[in-house]
């Protein structure tokens, strides 16, 4: 039997935190925080509202109204997400749950949901933290069919000669990197939610992978995507630049289901890492260690790592002690030798204060477990940072479960402002903290650098009231997106727009960038059915008589 999605929160059924490890990681939380509580049990999943559309025969097959699978497709995996389906809140769910499993399937679904007036939400992982999926799709629809892309997730093509592999957008992180591996290949896209998240997913929302610099982000990856539109299939050409206009796949990366339903892409594909430098480095200030990670971007040197973290966040994650900000540094190849390049890294640390450890070379092992290798197996001489961040997801269902409000938000901005915003938004984040919490951490580390800026991205950490956590989180994130927007971030280096940034998304960009963006939209899905409510509005009809 195929093991079965939780419905709320992040994984499968059966890897639920037995209760003794959830109570030792309240007491530990309660230990190294200072707050959090005892334990809460979930609410059983209560019955839902029946569904507002009637599943034809033809496709019963594919489609799905269960209350469990309504449910798990009801929301994606932000902290709101995760306290709602705590709680058992599940009062707006999709109607019905499509599966197609190729793309003739999908275009009988699709076409069967338009015809029935449908709003139709595209679903990858559900993975998202930004409100992507939820169906929340105002007026003018007969109900929502969301479609799990999750059955096409095959690796259907590898050219190894441009090194590029064409591969279904439900294919999740293990899946495709297993099939890749079979040809001594490899994406290199990992991103934290690596284990669930789909390719199709990745690009609707330009997801970054974890490398700090260089190839990161999957518009880096994209080679040509394909999608089905209700005004028919968006496919572009293979090629390895073009100057040719507006790029189509710059309009589909970063669509998140409002333009169509991505079916596959081609995607650009690495020889596996032959060897590896590592090592990390501790600075007596954030800043410092700031400017030891844009002297190295600048020279030129690409890090596969170059992850700096708070002093802190160094500590929570078990790093470091809390007493200095740490750099993690990584290099890899497959075929050049990575001794000189870590080298000269570390002689611009050292010219910025840093201490150094000794660098560690080594052969990556060729298996190994898909998570360690996401976590950066082979990269973070810090085994206790990459725990941290394999365990993450599982551990953010415990600590709503605790009672602990456990967030975390990141934007982008150039060097030269990088210290005024960190330090705004942190303050921001702490006063709202401090007004509606009684208290709280907020820590940083910067998770991708380029030559003119970097990442920062925040976790919050706070003591939740139950049954406020709603009231609680967005009361931070509302104070803590008003400073990223007014010291000139954006609300979103990797972590997309969806409905919960669409505020600050609004102020960010261009007005006739935003009315080209919907004249598109209505062009491709003129009964405006694709994900309404995500990145733009449906502009109000004109009545009849208006001239
Ligand atoms: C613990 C955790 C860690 C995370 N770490 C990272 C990280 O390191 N980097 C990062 O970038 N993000 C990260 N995220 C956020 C999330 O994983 C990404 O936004 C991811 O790209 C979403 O992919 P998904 O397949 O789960 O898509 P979903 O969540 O299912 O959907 C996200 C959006 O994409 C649209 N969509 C999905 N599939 C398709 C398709 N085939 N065609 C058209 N539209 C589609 C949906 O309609 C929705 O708008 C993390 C999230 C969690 C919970």
């Amino acid at each position: 039997m195929s093991r079965r999605r939780k419905h709320w929160g992040w994984g499968y059924e059966d890897e639920q935190l037995p209760a003794a490890q959830l109570e030792a990681l309240a007491a530990a939380m309660r230990d190294q925080l200072r707050f959090g509580g005892e334990v809460e049990a979930p609410a059983p999943l209560p019955a839902l509202a029946a569904p507002r559309l009637a599943a034809p025969a033809r496709l019963r097959e594919l489609l799905d109204t269960s209350d469990h699978d309504r449910a798990r497709h009801a929301y994606g995996c932000s902290y709101r997400d995760l306290v709602r389906g705590f709680r058992g809140d599940y009062g707006n769910p999709p109607d019905v749950v499509a599966h197609p499993r190729d793309e003739r399937e999908l275009e009988a679904v699709l076409e069967w949901a338009l015809g029935a007036g449908a709003a139709v939400i595209p679903y990858g992982g559900g993975t998202g933290v930004v409100g992507g999926v939820e169906p929340i799709v105002g007026d003018g629809y007969e109900g929502v069919v969301t479609i799990d892309m999750q059955a096409l997730d095959q690796v259907l093509e590898v050219d190894e000669t441009a090194l590029a592999a064409r591969i279904q957008a439900g294919a999740s992180g293990p899946v495709l990197e297993r099939a890749l591996r079979e040809r001594g290949l490899t994406l290199r896209h990992f991103p934290q939610s690596f284990e669930l998240q789909t390719l199709g997913g990745a690009i609707a929302t330009r997801a970054g992978g974890h490398y700090a610099t260089a190839r990161t982000r999957i518009d880096d990856f994209v080679e040509s995507v394909r999608a089905l539109t209700p005004a028919g299939v968006w496919a572009s050409r293979r090629l390895p630049g073009s100057g040719a206009g507006v790029a189509p796949d710059s309009l589909l990366l970063g669509s998140e289901g409002t333009l169509g339903v991505i079916t596959e892409a081609w995607v650009r594909v690495v020889r596996r890492p032959a060897q590896i430098a590592s090592t990390t480095v501790s600075f007596p200030s954030f800043e410092a260690g700031c400017e030891a990670a844009r002297a190295i971007v600048q020279s030129g040197l690409t890090p596969a790592n170059c992850r700096l973290l708070e002093a802190d966040e160094a500590r929570l994650t078990g790093a470091g002690d809390g007493t200095a900000a740490l750099l993690l540094l990584a290099f890899e190849s497959a075929e050049l030798d990575v001794g000189g390049s870590i080298g000269q890294a570390v002689a611009l640390c050292l010219a910025c204060g840093g201490t150094p450890r000794e660098p560690r070379r080594r052969t990556p092992a060729a298996g190994g477990d898909d998570r360690k290798v996401a976590a950066g197996e082979n990269l973070d001489p810090a085994a206790s940072w990459r725990e941290a961040f394999v365990r993450a997801p599982y551990l953010r269902d415990a600590l709503v479960a605790i009672g602990v409000l456990a967030e975390t938000f990141e934007t982008a901005i150039t060097w030269e402002r990088l210290a005024g915003l960190r330090a705004s938004v942190a303050e921001a984040a702490r006063q709202a903290l401090r007004e509606v919490c009684g208290g709280g951490t907020v820590t940083c580390r910067l998770t991708h650098v380029y030559p003119d800026g970097a990442a920062p991205y925040f976790t919050v950490l706070a003591p939740a009231r139950r049954g406020a956590e709603l009231e609680q989180w967005d009361a931070v994130k509302r104070a803590a997106s008003a400073a990223v927007l007014d010291g000139g971030g954006t609300i979103t280096h990797h972590h997309a727009v969806g409905r919960d940034h669409r505020p600050w998304y609004d102020r960010e960009r261009p007005e006739p960038f935003a009315a080209a963006l919907a004249a598109a939209k209505a062009a491709v899905d003129p009964a405006w059915a694709l994900n309404p409510g995500v990145l733009i509005d449906r502009p109000p009809r004109r009545s009849r008589d208006s001239s």
